[in-house]
């Protein structure tokens, strides 16, 4: 028996097939530019004699629902699986729970009008993983179906760091809060850092940074999320490859008034032409290190600017658990990006957290350990693996 993941993107579909016995992967794929005159899928897997493939392929690929024909296509034409049917069960990565939603949960009619109920919060992500779920319901009707949340993991944050200093009417009737994000990553990060330090989760004070395109950074207490850095949306907090993270609201009553930009205008700016884009024009990091190498100014001011707002994360976190046992780097950046890691820890020695320059200068697949033998925190990175978590999650709940 198999279990699918899913994790659908506002113009992307991520999917993984799982052996339900030992977790091994069958396949993985990527359909990537939904909607644009030409997809672009890649896809990694076993054919029927088990050896390793991978495929390349450039098509049209209108939506979402095409997205998922064309994948089930692949999977049987490369004989990956033959009968979806088959399926033990599916597991969603759904971006918004809101407030109802504190676990993973099996679909029902109800749950899924309750998902889009809150498509609201989240326009951009919520409805592709509806049509997700929608899509799999009509093809397998009788495979369960989970919706693991990315706001889940973060629902034991406190009020007092969950609510903004906004009249409370608006929490009351809009369910202005912090939400949070990329959970799934937060905590299996964590739980695989407290099981490689042989510690007992619930014994530790983390810190987690989920470095990618995205970038959060999350507090847990003694096994509980106790504040994170993304807000009502994903856009709050760190700076990221185009979002601009923190700033004065009151740069877009200014923007607004001075070139008469409007709400979309305003709301592109920040998503999409901001965070590391915006400073120098270019949201890869691994391009945006190589420039600053070579000296470029923008380059080196953006990284100066990403890692500096990591670090105020990191010290503002330290204040809030009293202390911190692990800080986790994770994500495309966290996991790889060398310099980021070494700048934004210059100077948190003081504060029990001193790299070995020598340990961060690698990459690893496993985790690694990078503090240096006075370091009185641990220094870990590790590997995020979102779909991992979501497999074994569904596979709790469909048993
Ligand atoms: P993610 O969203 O987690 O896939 O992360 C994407 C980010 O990771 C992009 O900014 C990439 O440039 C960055 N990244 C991936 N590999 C490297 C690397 N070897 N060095 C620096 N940044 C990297």
């Amino acid at each position: 028996m198999k279990i699918l993941v899913m994790n659908s993107g506002s113009s992307s579909l991520k999917f993984q097939l799982f052996t339900m016995a030992n977790m091994a992967v069958l396949a993985s794929g990527l359909i990537e530019s939904i909607g644009d005159s030409q997809g672009i899928v890649t896809l990694h897997y076993f054919d029927g004699d088990g050896k390793e493939q991978d495929l390349e392929l450039k098509k049209e690929v209108p939506d979402h629902r095409a997205a998922i024909e064309l994948m089930v296509e692949l999977f049987q034409e490369k004989e990956i699986l033959n009968d979806v049917t088959q399926l033990a069960g599916v597991g969603h990565r759904v971006v918004h729970g809101g407030e109802e939603f504190h676990e993973p949960t099996l679909i029902t009619n109800d749950v899924l009008e309750a998902i889009r109920e809150l498509n609201p919060l989240a326009p951009l992500h919520n409805p592709a993983n509806i049509t997700g779920i929608e899509v799999v319901m009509e093809k397998v009707p009788d495979v369960p179906q989970v919706a693991v949340f990315d706001t889940a993991f973060h629902q034991s944050i406190p009020e007092h760091a969950y609510l903004y200093a906004l009249p409370y009417t608006l929490y009351e009737e809009l369910k202005v809060r912090r939400y949070g994000f990329h959970g799934t990553s937060h905590a299996y990060v964590s739980k695989a850092a407290a099981g490689y330090l042989h510690r007992s989760y619930d014994d530790l004070k983390i810190i987690t940074l989920h470095l990618g395109n995205g970038a959060s950074a999350a507090a847990i207490d003694h096994g509980k999320c106790v504040d994170t850095s993304m807000g009502l949306t994903p856009l709050e907090g760190l700076v990221m490859g185009t979002r601009s993270g923190d700033l004065d609201p009151a740069i877009l009553f200014y923007l607004a008034r001075e070139t008469g930009m409007g709400m979309d205008e305003l709301d592109t700016l920040l998503n999409k032409e901001s965070g590391l884009k915006g400073i120098c024009g270019n949201n890869d990091m691994r391009s945006i290190d190589k420039l600053a190498k070579a000296g470029d100014k923008q380059a080196l001011l953006a990284l100066h600017i990403f890692c500096y707002r990591i670090k105020k994360y990191v010290g503002s976190y330290l204040a809030v658990l009293g202390g911190a046992d692990c800080l986790i780097f994770t994500g495309g950046i966290g996991e790889n990006a060398i310099s980021v890691r070494s700048h934004c820890l210059a100077g948190l020695e003081n504060l029990g957290f001193t790299l070995d320059p020598l340990k961060n200068d690698n990459r690893s697949d496993a985790i690694m350990e990078i503090q240096s033998d006075t370091s009185l925190g641990k220094i870990l990175v590790v590997p995020t693996n979102e779909e991992l978590e979501i497999a074994h999650q569904t596979l709790g709940l469909i048993g």
